[in-house]
């Protein structure tokens, strides 16, 4: 039986429950009255400086997601991006993965870490290698990584995370600081998730790959990682352990994507009436090629027209939580799902272990092929020049505002009192310290038209003197 609030997989995650969602969403996949409603139900609310939004059940959104005529479709697109705007203004959140080691026991059938592929060279770095990794990354201007590591109780036991995690904290080379790590590692125990709490990290990230326990069961035929309850229920175990902040996804392109959008969203509403927040970040990965894995020999594949589709409903369903996207899409996708949806993408990203040290891409060692493989200085500049503001920016981190005071921040629009000079003052820090000169000038205009954007003329004034200190080499500002 399907129970929201139950902390066991087969409730909160229901299969009989989905099968009712699609086939409900199937019976009204043209029901124009019904479809209207749904979208006056999602569209924002303005009440003075505040913005109220109060998104969509799994089962409405799925009826949305069910319709395939063209102008119900360009009507979800510029809703999405209404509350795309009403919540996030242009700003973009901006961070790097770190592959800390390959090592992996499990057997997940698209995922080139696979225990049984000998051809893959098995690599973990040492902390003096995570030191070098970690000054690459400063001096392109990063702040914020997600470390990823494959699930090895020998080689990457959580020790050797910890320690990764307080090396990465604390190297400060030059004006360089990471101020937030995120952490993608496989499903583990509430105690190790407490280490994981007290270590200081960011958002927890973990994949559901997908959520049909079937196709799991197919696709992860060994290893831990082939428990689907135990995976299922990690983020509850997070959460119990004192984490606020945890990343939903599935891996799009191994089952079915209507099932995976209802088991997505189901996913994040048993979170928020289970503990209070949502999921944090959503991220929407599609399967790639890899060194022993052939993309196409997935049945599942979506198309770049669905995949736009599912962003826009992600963002009209649950406008608070934040939207990932990696370098696993082009540019040109990049570029349509950041109008749809997007809040933060990964920039001049290597999957490979180690791959931050080397001089040009290596490719012996990467967990996926990556299509985005711009500089980070020019995904920022691409990034101004489509209207956004780049945002280096972990000031909520930093200031305790996680969970659920994240969450009702966000949920008044208070949020944007604190993003805007925020992502302003990081950028600001970026062009100072890392950009190129074009670059940089392209940055210093965007500023000048960015700032009177702030309407609170104390904050605005103080932005203002902050970014002169920061001309003047103090960094670390925020709200
Ligand atoms: N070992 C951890 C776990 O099991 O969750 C960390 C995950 S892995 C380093 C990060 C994610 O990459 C996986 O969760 C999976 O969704 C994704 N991934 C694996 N193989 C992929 C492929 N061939 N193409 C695209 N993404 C892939």
């Amino acid at each position: 039986m399907y129970n929201i609030k139950s902390t066991k997989a087969d409730e909160f995650i229901n299969h009989q429950e989905i099968l009712d969602t699609l086939k409900y969403a199937d019976e009204n996949k043209n029901n124009l009255e019904l479809i209207n409603k749904i979208l006056d139900k999602a569209r924002p609310k303005y009440l003075g400086d505040e913005v109220h939004c109060e998104g969509l059940s799994y089962r409405d959104a799925s009826v949305l997601l069910a319709n395939d005529d063209k102008e119900i479709e360009k009507k979800i697109f510029d809703l999405a991006r209404e509350i795309k705007k009403a919540f996030y203004g242009d700003r973009i959140v901006i961070f790097a993965p770190l592959y800390l080691s390959n090592y992996c026991v499990n057997g997940c059938v698209y995922c080139p870490y696979h225990y049984q592929n000998s051809t893959i060279p098995r690599k973990k770095l040492t902390l003096e290698e995570v030191k070098k990794e970690t000054i690459a990354l400063q001096d392109m201007g990063h702040k914020r990584l997600a470390i990823e590591a494959g699930e090895d109780p020998v080689n990457n036991p959580i020790e050797y995370i910890l320690d990764c995690i307080k090396t990465i904290y604390s190297i400060h080379h030059k004006n360089g600081a990471i101020r937030r790590v995120n952490v993608n590692i496989a499903a583990t125990t509430i105690e190790n998730y407490k280490k994981l709490k007290e270590a200081g990290i960011g958002t927890y990230i973990l994949f559901q790959e997908t959520y049909n326990k079937e196709a799991y069961k197919n696709l992860h035929p060994k290893g831990p990682k082939s428990n689907y309850e135990y995976h299922t229920e990690a983020m509850d175990r997070a959460m119990q352990a004192g984490i606020d902040d945890v990343g939903l996804g599935v891996l799009f392109g191994l089952d079915r994507y209507r099932y995976e959008f209802a088991g997505l969203l189901m996913h994040t509403q048993h979170l928020e009436a289970t503990y209070g927040a949502g999921a944090h970040t959503i991220s929407v990965p599609r399967v790639k090629n890899a060194d022993d894995i052939d993309k196409d020999s997935f049945k599942n594949g979506i198309s770049d027209e669905i995949f736009y589709k599912i962003i826009a409903l992600i963002r009209i369903a649950v406008p608070y939580t934040g939207i990932i996207i990696s370098t696993r899409e082009s540019a040109e996708v990049r570029k349509k799902a950041l109008e749809l949806g997007v809040s933060q993408i990964s920039g001049a990203s290597r999957t490979s272990v180690g791959g931050y040290c080397e001089e040009s891409r290596p490719k012996d060692t990467e967990q996926f092929d990556v299509s985005d493989e711009r500089t980070l200085d020019e995904v920022v500049c691409w990034l101004m020049e489509l209207g956004y503001i780049p945002s280096f920016c972990t000031a909520c981190y930093a200031s305790g505002r996680t969970g659920d005071r994240f969450m009702s921040l966000c949920k008044t629009g208070q949020i944007q009192n604190c993003c805007q000079p925020n992502a302003i003052m990081t950028l600001k820090e970026y062009l100072e310290d890392y950009a190129t000169d074009s670059t940089k000038k392209v940055g210093d205009e965007l500023i000048k038209r960015e700032i009177n954007k702030i309407k609170n003329e104390k904050i605005k004034s103080l932005t203002k003197e902050n970014l002169k200190k920061i001309e003047n080499n103090e960094r670390n500002f925020r709200f």
